[in-house]
């Protein structure tokens, strides 16, 4: 069963901050008997971001066609990207889309300057109020952006693991943004991405947390993808169990994949 779920966020050295070459990420990704992936380097247009202006997609685009030749049957490949902020660089987004992606992933790493992937973000905020700035921008994100799904929903986590040492964080205060958020991502035929890059850091469950996957299934979510966010070649699929258990725990019983940025399933 694992193998056929694809792995739809794998980064390369079309990535500021990844030195896997897009070859090895294939060789991994068939050794550890997947059938399908998807690249998603970052295009980022922050420019507080070290990856900004870094992102290359056409000479990325011609490097994934030569590896859908080279691994030809034993491999699916696809060709997303993550896109940072995309509600903001909103005309920087559309030029890049242009072209022919299978998905899109839109992911939050700024808010209001700060980054909410690590411990700067709490430097002059509390806890309450940076998790809800988070949430509220990422409503924002999810109602404004071109994208087909919201990549690691609570990326803050991982900020409050690095002040606080907390690897859950119980998110009911905040509840009415987050479904607010959830429903718009169901109207607009988008999806959510089961991100298991927390866990293989050791910081706790997949990204996001079983209370928030379970209000996405309240709120008629069904499209959900895994990612395993590897920045390194042996990251690829890592904690697909784990997050299989928890999409089933939910209630779900199908997982998308994108091709040209149609959606398809995998029975689970
Ligand atoms: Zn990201
Ligand atoms: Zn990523």
């Amino acid at each position: 069963m694992l193998g056929r779920i694809p792995d739809y966020h794998i980064h390369t050295t079309f990535s500021c901050d990844s030195e896997t070459a897009m070859v090895t990420a294939c060789d991994m990704a068939s050794l550890r008997g997947l059938k399908e992936i998807g690249f998603a380097d970052h295009a980022d247009f922050e420019p507080l971001d070290e990856c900004c202006g870094y992102f290359r997609p056409d000479d990325y685009l011609a490097e994934i066609r030569r590896c859908m030749i080279a691994y030809g049957d034993l491999l699916t490949i696809r060709a997303g990207v993550e896109i940072g902020e995309g509600h903001i660089y909103k005309q920087e987004a559309a030029d890049l889309l242009r072209r022919p992606f299978d998905f899109v992933l839109a992911s939050l790493h700024w808010v209001g300057g700060r980054p909410a992937f690590d411990a700067r973000y709490f430097a002059d905020q509390t806890l309450d109020g940076g998790l809800r700035a988070y949430f509220e921008e990422m409503a924002k994100l999810a109602a404004n952006a071109d994208y087909d799904v919201l990549a690691h929903f609570d990326l803050v986590r991982r900020a409050v693991y690095q002040v606080y040492g907390l690897s859950t964080v119980d998110y009911t205060p905040y509840e009415e943004v987050i479904r607010h958020t959830l429903k718009t991502v169901v109207k607009r035929g988008k999806g959510l991405e089961i991100n298991t890059s927390s866990c293989w850091k050791g910081m706790g469950d997949p990204n996001p947390t079983q209370q928030v996957l379970q209000w996405y299934r309240e709120v008629g979510g069904e499209i959900l993808v895994f990612g395993s966010d590897a920045h390194r070649f042996d990251a690829i699929g890592l904690d697909f169990d784990v997050a299989l258990d928890m999409v089933r725990l939910a209630g779900f019983t199908r997982l998308a994949k994108f091709q040209r940025r149609h959606v398809s399933w995998i029975d689970i």
